[in-house]
């Protein structure tokens, strides 16, 4: 089940991909990314791809033919996700000086590249399974654009499990259903005074009740300000919603992949009450986030982009897909 699950990356690189290609993102205005970032933003990504080629062809072909296959349904939604969670780091940032960012099940997602640039007192922790990380971190350093922007050296480090070691960046190692270690490592990495944005996109979903619960508060008493941003589908909860049964055993069918809590937080207030100890929690559906958080200028361009005759689609698939934000 782990390599199925760490599998799921490449579903999200290659609609990351796939979004950057059709020219959803980067979105310079919501992101904020001076025209140089914004440049790089999209080198950045092409590059990993390119040299993820070079360590496995298999995983590049998945993601290479995922990423031509991609409708623009898929490409607003992987707009919507990525510049969601972008605002919400960005609105942090604007409030609070010095922050850590800590990614849990980060894949190969690059949004530490401009942030790390943007920000000079910005500290990021990103965390995936071995397998995942330990690719990552080859890529990062095989890649001379990747490796530069993050002035890493090109030997891979020992066989410690923080890959990556440096003052403002760290890639470690981790299975975080095991909180104990998860704990262990986040002590030698972060810092509890520190503000800290938790990140969690598509994880959740694919971790059990018992151990997603004990993931949740034990990060979260960590720190004494924070932030955790979660991205992530829910099941549905109206009688005749179907849309969850439907994506679980799709799931079950193709891949014998679970994602276990999904008809269990099925609604906004279901999936926000895991973080009820919080004294903050905004809860939208990304229907919502589209309708209400993305201005108007911003809808026009995204139009202009590909012609999108599935918008009922489009809506039954966003309001299947929350973004929550707890701060303390
Ligand atoms: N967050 C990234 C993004 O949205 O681009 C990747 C999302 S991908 C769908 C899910 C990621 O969570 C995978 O990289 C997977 O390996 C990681 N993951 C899932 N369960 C995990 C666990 N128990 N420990 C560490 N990583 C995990």
């Amino acid at each position: 089940m782990e390599r199925i699950i760490q599998q799921t990356d490449y579903d999200a690189l290659s609609c990351k991909l796939a979004a950057i290609s059709a020219g959803y993102l980067p979105s310079s205005a919501l992101q904020g990314l001076p025209v140089d970032l914004a440049k790089k933003y999209t080198q950045w990504h092409r590059e990993y791809l390119l040299t993820l080629k070079k360590f496995s062809r298999r995983a590049f072909g998945k993601v290479d033919q995922a990423m031509r296959s991609s409708f623009p349904v898929m490409n607003y939604g992987t707009y919507l996700r990525t510049v969601g969670i972008d605002v919400a780091i960005l609105d942090f940032l604007g409030a609070n000086e010095r922050v850590q960012v800590v990614n849990l099940g980060c894949g190969s997602d690059l949004r530490m590249l401009p942030l790390l640039m943007m920000f000079p007192h910005l500290r990021c922790v990103e965390i995936d399974y071995s397998d995942s990380v330990q690719l990552k971190n080859k890529i990062l350093r095989e890649n001379g654009t990747l490796r530069n922007a993050l002035g890493l050296s090109e030997d891979s480090a020992d066989s410690s499990p923080v890959l990556v070691d440096q003052e403002r960046y760290k890639l470690v190692a981790c299975d975080l259903n095991d909180v104990l270690e998860t704990t262990r490592l986040l002590d030698t990495c972060t810092d509890g005074d520190i503000p800290t944005i938790i990140i969690s996109e598509c994880l959740l979903c694919y971790m059990h009740e018992k151990e997603s619960h004990s993931l949740i508060h034990t990060v979260s008493a960590k720190y004494t300000h924070g932030l955790w941003i979660s991205y992530d589908p829910i099941g549905g909860s109206q009688p005749n919603d179907r849309f969850g049964t439907i994506m679980q055993s799709n799931l079950k069918e193709s891949r014998n992949l679970e994602m276990p809590t999904l008809m269990t937080y099925n609604s906004k207030e279901k999936y926000a009450s895991r973080w009820s100890i919080t004294p903050n929690v905004i809860i939208n559906d990304m229907w919502e986030v589209l309708n209400t958080q993305i201005p108007e200028t911003e809808r026009r361009r995204l139009r202009a982009l590909q012609f999108l005759d599935e918008l009922e689609e489009l809506k039954v698939m966003q309001t299947h897909y929350i973004l929550m934000k707890a701060q303390w």
